[in-house]
């Protein structure tokens, strides 16, 4: 696997110095060396795509196709999917909203992020199940009551990082004539996810938690409600023909929704960071995830964030409530004493973090009351155990 650009040492308060503890990566992650030597490479040739002749304009519009050609074999994509290069998670399922059928409703779990909570114009939410079992059951029970187009779920959270049982909901959902979408925003950096094993209809995620910050995301597959719905952006490049009197005719496929000059670089860093994490599998980061929860839950003042039952499949997404300190003061303190960057908040999962952090302080301590905001330690390529410990001793 290649190498993380890491920033090294940081100064602490103290005056010593220690090489960083990132253990805010589900946030942002850092640059894989591979993708920033792929941008590299690329930038002395950079120039236009699809849209002129010569050298660079050809080799650029070559590399943005084939980076397309990347992302679809690392998502698995069918004969006839779809790849369009958004500039996120967020705006990949703000254009899945946009191409749902007039009229269908769309069905979340009170779990998810806002990217998937928000965007959808007529909605069914079902509560926040407490397994994965649950999950699918719920499911079955609302789409029985229901008529859905669409199904969208997280493939693992990134409040507590559990891992959602996606094939079993999609299984369901096609049962009853709806498509399954992947918010795969936090599985993609950590695990394969691939649209045919999973039997979705379509996955978003973003460039900048796949280690490849160059401002680019991805929606992947079915074309038809793509190719059937007004173009994203109306633009040059998503319309294929205009007359005089500016009746369009639009672009089918990809550059339907990408209009305007797409983002070479971000799509160029996308398809190397999937060349380097497809079929990676990460060992390493499971032993850390467990100890990590194993230290935490030997402390008096802190309780993980958990949906799920203790035993639930997770990522490197942990995120614990803090009885008796300031959130914020906390993290700032882990920062300046001991080089350790850490998320504090409700992670743009308000509903569920807030209820989470609830039933975590009455675990702890029934008559406490609940901090604000809870503390999330994430983590992936480049950390090390040492991090994890260092951060463990700071919080004791
Ligand atoms: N979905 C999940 C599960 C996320 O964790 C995030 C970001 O943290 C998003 C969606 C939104 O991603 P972005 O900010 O890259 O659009």
């Amino acid at each position: 696997m290649s190498t993380i650009l890491s920033p090294g040492d940081v100064k602490l308060r103290d005056g010593r110095s220690v090489d960083f503890a990132n253990l805010d990566i589900a946030a942002t992650a850092p640059c894989l060396r591979v993708v920033a030597d792929a941008v590299a490479e690329l930038l002395p040739f950079y120039g236009s795509v699809h849209r002129g002749a010569g050298a660079l304009s050809e080799r650029c519009t070559r590399e943005y196709e084939q980076a397309r050609e990347t992302v679809a074999d690392f998502l698995g994509a069918r004969d006839g999917d779809t790849v369009v290069f958004t500039r996120n998670t967020t705006d990949a399922l703000n254009l899945l909203a946009r191409v749902v059928p007039e009229g269908a409703a769309v069905l979340t779990f009170d779990a998810e992020h806002h990217a998937n909570l928000l965007p959808w114009k007529k909605t069914v939410h079902l509560d926040a199940p407490r397994s994965p079992q649950e999950a699918v059951a719920a499911l079955e029970d609302a789409l029985r009551r229901e008529r859905c187009g669409l199904v969208s779920v997280t493939a693992a959270s990134n409040v507590t990082g559990e891992v959602w049982p996606v094939t079993a909901l999609a299984d369901v959902a096609h049962r009853f004539g709806a498509r399954l979408a992947v918010d795969a925003a936090q599985l993609a950096p950590h695990a394969p996810v691939d649209l045919t094993a999973l039997g979705a209809d379509y996955v978003a995620f973003s460039g900048h938690k796949v280690y490849a910050p160059f401002g680019a995301g991805v929606l992947a597959g079915r074309a038809d409600w793509l190719d059937a719905a007004e173009p994203y952006l109306a633009g040059g490049g998503a319309s294929a023909h205009v007359d005089d009197d500016a009746g369009v005719r639009w672009a089918t496929g990809p550059a339907r929704h990408e209009a305007g000059t797409p983002n070479l670089l971000g799509a160029v860093a996308i398809a190397a960071a999937c060349r380097e994490l497809a079929g990676a599998d990460h060992p390493a980061e499971r032993a850390l995830v467990a100890r990590l929860r194993a230290g935490l839950a030997e402390l008096p003042h802190v309780e993980e964030l958990r949906l799920f039952g203790p035993e639930a499949q997770r990522v490197g997404i942990v995120s614990f409530a803090v009885l008796g300190e300031d959130p914020g003061e906390l993290a700032t303190r882990l920062g300046r004493d001991h080089g350790i960057g850490v998320r504090t908040g409700l992670f743009c999962a308000h509903p569920l973090t807030r209820r989470l952090l609830a039933e975590a302080t009455a675990r702890l301590d029934p008559s406490a009351q609940a901090p604000a905001q809870a503390v999330r330690a994430s983590f992936g390529l480049g950390t090390t155990q040492a991090h994890i410990d260092r951060l463990l001793a700071a919080l004791r």
